[in-house]
């Protein structure tokens, strides 16, 4: 890992939604950490001035970014310059390259439609901007195995694959590092965590709310491309993924590359896609559209570890609750001793990765009170705290900052993810109708009939208690 410092950090779509609601507060909180020791450069095209884009800044620190530290407000004016231009003129780029000045190892953040990347990669080229620089890629990279070639190639012909970062916010998040630090820093789980014990492992990412005014880039990506190919299959990873030599380099993202060359879908249905009513009401969205705003899908890891366990992955917007969690369900014990109604799954490991607490639960029964041999249910918790210290995007940024990718999707993987997408896309049946605030099309159920159905989250799936019953 080349770790030297990124010496300017130039922000492409400076005046947009992204920049907006995560660049903005995570500058502050970096700046807040003294890890912002850089000229800033936003690039716009249109003719704002340095004095709206601070009215901006201050707008948006207000609104996301827990408020404004005036101190730390005037120093980002002091360090933020700008170039305004069309992306496609090479003056832009002529402009950019005078203020970069003698920067060594400028860090472009390509915060901008996917559509523009290849434009504005290839004058970062042209220019001399991409000399020694790094760059930083947001999702989606591409809809579907062929166009994320397309952007790889086009990324990879002028920067180093070891210069590019491909962001996936989700991996900055504190309660997705958690799961894989529990797994590899405990001991007692490893014994258990494979076929012989596993049953199975349900992932649930639920949202209770709709596309948000965001329906015509929703249009173009559904909710497996949306969320499944990058955070559901990277959460996916993390849970079935070997543990790496160490944790430097490459070692962990060979790991996770492994996972999902080993997916393999079974033959029978494997996906439900669901839109829920009223979608196509929706700014943006066709009035005929059959796009999927949810997904239910069944994937098998063809590994020694995992041959015969099925995964099931859950998203979906309007849904009953937000929230993310990891259900792994243990094997019953082999004998039946006690004579009582069995609940679907005895024994659990819980994680919920959000919103707002990170929890690892277990889930186990104890006697009940009283004469007779029967049990009740009971969670234990191994964490139970609030999710984030450092808000994803400043962690993120931090990191590319210092040139340390573990965080960042690598192209091989992006292309495996994409190939399983767009295997499922070609076995998509139907979208089905389900009702906002539900979890779902009926048929969802199908998915998981044989293992007793989904574990739906519930709002009080995290309290303080070190113990107390299940959510269901
Ligand atoms: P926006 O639509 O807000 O556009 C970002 C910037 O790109 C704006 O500065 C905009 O300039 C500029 N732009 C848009 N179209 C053109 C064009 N045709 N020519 C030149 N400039 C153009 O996008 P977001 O900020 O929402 O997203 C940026 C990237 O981040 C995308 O890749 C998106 O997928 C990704 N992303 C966004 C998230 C979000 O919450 N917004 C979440 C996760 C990823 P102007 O202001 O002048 O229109």
């Amino acid at each position: 890992m080349d770790s030297t410092r990124s010496d300017a950090l130039v922000i492409f779509g400076i005046s947009g939604d992204l920049a907006y609601k995560k660049i903005f507060p995570a500058l502050q909180n970096l700046a807040r950490r003294g890890r912002l020791d850089m000229p800033i450069i936003g690039v716009a095209r249109g003719t704002g001035t340095i004095g709206a884009l601070h009215l901006r800044m201050r707008a948006s620190l207000e609104e996301h970014g827990g408020g404004v530290d005036e101190k730390l407000f005037a120093q980002l004016c002091t360090q933020l310059k700008l170039v305004e231009g069309d992306y496609a003129a090479p003056a832009t780029f002529g402009a950019l390259r005078r203020e970069l000045a003698d920067a060594k190892r400028p860090l472009h953040y390509l915060a901008i439609p996917p559509s523009l990347f290849s434009t504005v990669v290839e004058h970062l080229g042209v220019s001399g901007c991409a000399a020694g620089a790094r760059v930083i890629v947001e999702k989606p990279l591409g809809r579907d195995l062929s166009s994320a070639r397309t952007i790889n190639h086009v990324l990879q012909s002028v920067f180093a694959e070891s210069a590019i970062f491909r962001i996936d916010h989700f991996l900055g998040k504190e309660p997705v590092q958690n799961l894989m630090y529990f797994r590899f820093a405990n001991a007692f789980l490893e014994p258990v965590w494979n076929r012989n014990y596993i049953d199975h492992v349900q992932i649930t990412m639920a949202e209770k709310f709709g596309v948000n005014g965001r329906g015509k880039l929703y249009e173009e990506l559904g909710a497996l491309r949306d969320v499944v190919q990058n955070h559901l299959f990277e959460v996916l990873t993390m849970i079935a993924m070997e543990p790496p030599t160490n944790i430097e380099g490459e070692a962990l993202r060979d790991e996770k590359m492994k996972v999902l060359r080993a997916i393999r879908l079974p033959e029978e249905r494997v996906l439900v896609r669901g839109q829920y009513t009223g979608y196509r009401g929706e700014l943006g969205v066709a009035a005929q559209s059959a796009v999927e705003t949810f997904a239910a899908l069944h994937v098998e890891i063809d590994s020694w570890r995992w041959a015969g366990v099925p995964f099931f992955i859950r998203t979906g917007k309007n849904l009953a609750i937000t929230s993310t969690e990891v259900m792994a369900t243990f094997k019953r014990p082999p004998q039946r001793l006690f004579d009582e109604p069995m609940p679907p799954r005895m024994n659990y490991l819980r994680f919920h990765l959000g919103p707002d607490r990170v929890a690892i639960a277990l889930g186990a029964r104890v006697k009940a009170a009283g004469e007779v041999l029967a049990g009740r249910e009971v969670e234990l918790f191994a964490l139970n705290s609030q999710a984030d210290e450092m808000l994803p995007y400043e962690r993120l940024l931090s990191d590319a900052v210092r040139g340390d990718q573990r965080l960042f999707a690598r192209s091989d993987a992006i292309e495996a993810s994409w190939a399983v997408i767009d295997e499922l896309q070609a076995r998509a049946g139907d979208v089905e109708m389900y009702a906002p605030g539900s979890w779902g099309p009926q048929s969802a159920e199908r998915v998981v009939q044989r293992v007793g159905g989904w574990h739906n989250p519930t709002p009080d799936s995290v309290e303080s208690d070190t113990s107390r019953a299940p959510a269901s």
